[in-house]
C-alpha cells in the first residue's frame, strides 16, 4: 500500500539555482525522482540523495508513468515528480493526478518559475508597462493538440497585450500570420528567448513581427524557445514612459503617504 506523497514539483526554466527552497528541500530528501527530459535533469541530479532512484520519464507512456510514482510511493515517503517550469502550464498535471485519485495515492503541487517569466527576465523586459499593457496572455499556437473554440492566436493577438506563445517556436510563421491578421505593425517587437536561464546556452534574439524568423534561423534555433510579443518590448529605451502608479510621488496608498513636491 502506498505511504508516500508525490509531489509535482516545477524545476523552474533550466538554472538549477531557480527552484523553489521547498523544491529543493523536496529532492534532497526524495526516495525517488521522476524528471520531465533534459530540461530538468541538472536539478534532479544535483540535490537528489545518493541513494535516489532518478527516471527520466521522456520514453514513458502517462500510464507507465502513473505505475511507476506509485511503485515508488509504496516504498518512499517522498517521491517528486520535477517539471520544467510551474507543472500547472502545459504539464499534463490533471492527467497524472486523476490516476493518483484514483489509486488513492496523495499528491501536492510545488509552483515553479515559469520559462515565459525567465524569458523576460533574461532579456530586461517588463510584462506589463503602465498605460501600455496591463495583461499577459499565456498560450501557443495549434500543435497536435488543438486550441479551443475563441483561443485561436488571432483572436488573442487582437487585445494587443503581452503574448507568452509556449510550444511554437517551429510554427513560428503561423504566429507571425495571426499576429498580422490581428493588426500588428510589420515593426512590432518581438522577442524569442532560447533556454532561458540556462549558463552559457541562453539566446536572446530580439526583431520584429517582419524579420523575427529569419533571425531565429540565423541563430539556428528550433525548440526550447519562448516567443514574446507585447507592446511593452524594448520601453527600457524609450525616451518616456508613463510612470507606475504605486512609486509616484503624488500618490498615497498603505504603505506611503503621498507627499505634496513632485519629483521628475
Ligand atoms: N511548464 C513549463 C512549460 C512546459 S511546455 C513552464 O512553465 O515554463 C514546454 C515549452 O516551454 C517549450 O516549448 C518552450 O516554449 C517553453 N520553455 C520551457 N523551458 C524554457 C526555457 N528555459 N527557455 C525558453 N522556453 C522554455
Amino acid at each position: 500500500m502506498a505511504t508516500g506523497t508525490i509531489w509535482f514539483v516545477g524545476a523552474g526554466p533550466g538554472d538549477p539555482d531557480l527552484i523553489t527552497v521547498k523544491g529543493r528541500r523536496l529532492l534532497e530528501q526524495a526516495g525517488a525522482i521522476l524528471f520531465a527530459g533534459s530540461l530538468v535533469d541538472q536539478a534532479a541530479t544535483l540535490y537528489a540523495p545518493q541513494s535516489c532512484a532518478i527516471r527520466d520519464s521522456k520514453d514513458m507512456t502517462l500510464e507507465q508513468m502513473g505505475a511507476w510514482l506509485i511503485d515508488a510511493a509504496a516504498r518512499s515517503e517522498t517521491v517528486v515528480r520535477l517539471q520544467t517550469g510551474d507543472p500547472g502550464l502545459y504539464g499534463a498535471l490533471v492527467e497524472m493526478t486523476r490516476l493518483l485519485d484514483a489509486a488513492n495515492v496523495p499528491w501536492k503541487v510545488v509552483p515553479g518559475v515559469s520559462s515565459a517569466l525567465a524569458a523576460a527576465a533574461a532579456a530586461g523586459e517588463t510584462l506589463t508597462l503602465p498605460e501600455v499593457t496591463q495583461t499577459v496572455i499565456l498560450t501557443r499556437v495549434a500543435g497536435r493538440t488543438p486550441m479551443p473554440r475563441g483561443e485561436e492566436l488571432d483572436a488573442l493577438a487582437a487585445h494587443h497585450t503581452t503574448l507568452c506563445i509556449f510550444l511554437s517556436i517551429t510554427l513560428l510563421h503561423e504566429v507571425q500570420d495571426a499576429l498580422r491578421r490581428a493588426g500588428w505593425a510589420e515593426d512590432a517587437p518581438m522577442l524569442v528567448v532560447h533556454k532561458a536561464s540556462w549558463p552559457d546556452e541562453e539566446k536572446v534574439v530580439r526583431g520584429t513581427l517582419a524579420d523575427i524568423k529569419k533571425k531565429c534561423q540565423a541563430e539556428k534555433i528550433a525548440s526550447q524557445a519562448m516567443i514574446i510579443a507585447s507592446p511593452a518590448l524594448g520601453a527600457r529605451d524609450w525616451p518616456e514612459i508613463a510612470r507606475s502608479k504605486l512609486y509616484d510621488p503624488a500618490f498615497s496608498h498603505r504603505f506611503r503617504r503621498a507627499s505634496t513636491e513632485t519629483t521628475s
